[in-house]
This record gives C-alpha cells, sequence and structure tokens, in this order.
C-alpha cells in the first residue's frame, strides 16, 4: 500500500515541549512566552507605489487605452505583493509545523479580526491575512499528524491571571501591562494571554484523549531549533519591511 499523505493519522502521545501557544497582537503577528514574530508590512512597503497608481488611474479617462494601462499595472503590483506574502506564509507554517506537534491559537473572528484591525490603515488590514495563515498551517501540521488547536474566540485570555487563574475585569484593551490584584503577579498583556492560551489548548487536547507527555529535561529546545530555522528562512534574506524586530527570543 502507498501511503500518502493524508493517511497520517493525528498523533496521539506528544510532548509538551513540542506544543507551543501563540496570542495575536496587532504590533507583532504573534507572541508566545519564548518567542515573538512580526509579519512583514507587505502592503505598506508599496504604499506609495500603490496610492501613485490609485491616483493616476482615477485621473485617466474611463475606457481610454491609458486608464487600461495603469489597471494592468495595479493589478500586477497586487499580484506581486499577494504572491510575497503567500510565499512567506508558506514558509513560516512550513517551520512551525517541523518543529511542533502541538500549535495553540485563538480562534479570531471576523469581530476580533477587525477589532485588531481598528486604528489602522487599509494596507495593515490587507496585511493580515489570518484565515488564509490557519488553512495553510491546518493542513501542513495535519500532514505530520500534529494537532492544530483554536481556542474558543470568547475564553478570556487577556484578563485571566496566567499565575493564580484570577479574571480580572479591569484589564482594558490599551493596558500593555498590568499586576493581578490577587497575587500580585506582572503581567506583559500579549505574553499572559499566550501562557493562558498554551493552558487552555492543553486541557482542549487532554479532553481529546491526547496524552500530553511533560518531560522538563531539554525544555525549549523544540523553540529555540524553531527560532533559528525562522530566523534563517525568513529574515536573514528578506526584502520586505518589518515595523518592530521581526523575531525575538526570550
Ligand atoms: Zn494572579
Amino acid at each position: 500500500m502507498i501511503e500518502t499523505e493524508h493517511t497520517i493519522l493525528p498523533k496521539q502521545v506528544i510532548r509538551e515541549k513540542n506544543i507551543i501557544g501563540f496570542d495575536m497582537s496587532a504590533s507583532n503577528f504573534l507572541i508566545a512566552k519564548e518567542v515573538e514574530l512580526s509579519s512583514p508590512r507587505w502592503y505598506r512597503t508599496e504604499e506609495g507605489k500603490l496610492k501613485k497608481l490609485h491616483r493616476a488611474l482615477s485621473r485617466k479617462k474611463k475606457g481610454s487605452s491609458n486608464r487600461n494601462k495603469v489597471r494592468v499595472k495595479l493589478a500586477r503590483l497586487y499580484e506581486k505583493i499577494g504572491n510575497r506574502k503567500l510565499d512567506w506564509v508558506h514558509k513560516l507554517t512550513f517551520c512551525m509545523s517541523q518543529h511542533f506537534e502541538g500549535i495553540i491559537l485563538e480562534n479570531l473572528n471576523i469581530k476580533g479580526i477587525q477589532q485588531f484591525n481598528s486604528g489602522v490603515s487599509k494596507s495593515v488590514t490587507l496585511d493580515f491575512s489570518w484565515n488564509q495563515f490557519i488553512h495553510i498551517l491546518k493542513y501542513k501540521m495535519e500532514d505530520r499528524g500534529g494537532h492544530l488547536v483554536l481556542v474558543d474566540r470568547y475564553f478570556p485570555s487577556s484578563k485571566l491571571c496566567s499565575k493564580c487563574g484570577f479574571k480580572s475585569k479591569d484589564v482594558k484593551l490599551t493596558d500593555r501591562v498590568w499586576t493581578c490584584p490577587k497575587c500580585s503577579a506582572h503581567h506583559d498583556r500579549d505574553i499572559n494571554a499566550s501562557i493562558n492560551i498554551k493552558k487552555e489548548g492543553l486541557n482542549c487536547l487532554k479532553n481529546n484523549h491526547i496524552k500530553i507527555i511533560n518531560d522538563d529535561d531539554a525544555a525549549g529546545t523544540a523553540v529555540d531549533a524553531f527560532g533559528e530555522d525562522i530566523r534563517l528562512m525568513l529574515y536573514q534574506q528578506s526584502s520586505v519591511n518589518y515595523e518592530s524586530p521581526p523575531f525575538r527570543a526570550g
């Protein structure tokens, strides 16, 4: 029998050190306790060119051959940017699926994405393609028997203290750091959320009868190797602009 990629069964036993939970943030794409990834601003990088072409298009007479030329130019530029973005998503998701047996993320809804994008320019909205990212990551994980867990969108990841579990109603969207009123732990908003997301995802896996082995020795090696690969694969030869350092190892 020829085994195709689609016959690979999901792993029933995975190691906790090979599981990572990420929080999504507006300033950085994905944040975990150990690692932070930002996505390049593909559209923003080309925003000047795009604006110029859009302006030129609006000035040309409808139906004229000049207008058509500009229209084609504009379509090609959008295609070029879209291809660059897709290439990046493929590389990133490939790398993630190679290093982790379990990846835990929030299941963002449209409203969440709008909130995520609120107050930022349209180019950022274009730069962010959550559905595409999830779709590609899901099949790459499945191809290796890994698990992609999407935590319920109503899970209060930002409001829970990852240390004592207290739910604080006072944490606002603008609070980047906060202190737990119960145990006094200081939290970075996104890192705290990512720890809660990971915890919740581990519960989901356990509820689905996946056994999780917790062997503390050599903890972090999966993340370290992932970090190295990401640096080599995505950032060294990058021709696009990052707004913040593209990679931080915690
Ligand atoms: Zn606490």
